[in-house]
């Protein structure tokens, strides 16, 4: 079943928005050569302990884990496409990083991610980033009443593929609200005109997650948690927690 919010409720879970937005752009201003992806995640636990909000992802135990998550980031670098757990690991010149954030504030969640490359890096990784970014905005475009689901997995896919890119199988977006992950599922590939049709207070985050290589594969790590591109190739993850309203989409990750 697909909760609709009301225009309140919605601006409630713009509130946890800002929280993941902020600790989103700290961690960023933060990741520079030589700082580790514990440190990060310090950062991001700090903006967002200091907001008064509580992490969606710490203690997070779906069913495919083997373990509760243990940070309030995913840190995903390079061949890790997501769900990297922080660790030692310092950042590197030409990293791809990319970092998923989840907070909830009065029970309301929100879901956000980014990619980014650590110094000038590859031009190939700047590009990958790049497209997955316009694939979010093109996708969060299509967030508008009376259009359908697969609108916004079409929007995702076309960009993708139209790159030469991989798009991650089994894992896409989701419906936001009093929890992190609700109905519906949000496909990164889709059909024009199928599927469920956007209504006013539908809340979902889109999250396109593309592969430089070109596959769609991936083989989970031994912690069960971090899943890599099968072929070794990088990969880019992007996402915000998006509104369909009667006057548009509202991102409220932003
Ligand atoms: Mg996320
Ligand atoms: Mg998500």
């Amino acid at each position: 079943m697909i909760e609709l919010k009301s225009a309140a409720e919605l601006d409630a879970m713009r509130e946890a928005g800002k929280v993941v937005a902020a600790a989103l752009s700290a961690v960023r201003a933060h990741a520079v050569a030589g700082v580790s992806l514990l440190e990060l995640d310090d950062v991001a636990a700090s903006v967002i302990a200091d907001a008064g909000a509580g992490s969606s992802f710490q203690h997070y135990h779906p069913r495919f884990a083997p373990t509760p998550f243990p940070a309030v980031i995913c840190a995903s670098v390079n061949d890790v496409i997501v769900h990297g757990i922080p660790d030692a690991y310092e950042l590197a010149e030409g990293d791809l990083v990319s970092i998923d954030c989840g907070a909830h504030v009065d029970g309301w969640h929100g879901d956000s991610a980014i990619s980014f490359v650590v110094g000038a890096g590859d031009p190939a990784d700047v590009k990958l980033v790049s497209v997955t970014e316009r694939a979010l905005d093109a996708a969060i475009a299509q967030c508008v009443p009376g259009n359908r689901l697969g609108d916004v997995s079409h929007a995702v896919g076309v960009i993708g593929r139209g790159a030469g890119y991989g798009i991650l199988r089994g894992f896409g977006g989701h419906g936001v609200g009093r929890a992190m992950h609700e109905a519906p599922s949000v496909a990164n590939e889709g059909t024009p005109g199928q599927g469920l049709q956007l209504r006013p207070g539908m809340v979902i985050a889109i999250e396109p997650m593309f592969i430089a290589g070109g596959v769609d594969t991936h083989y989970a790590a031994a912690d069960g948690w971090s899943l890599h591109t099968s072929d070794g190739s990088r990969a880019a993850h992007t996402e915000h927690t998006v509104a369909i309203t009667e006057s548009g989409p509202r991102v409220l990750t932003a």
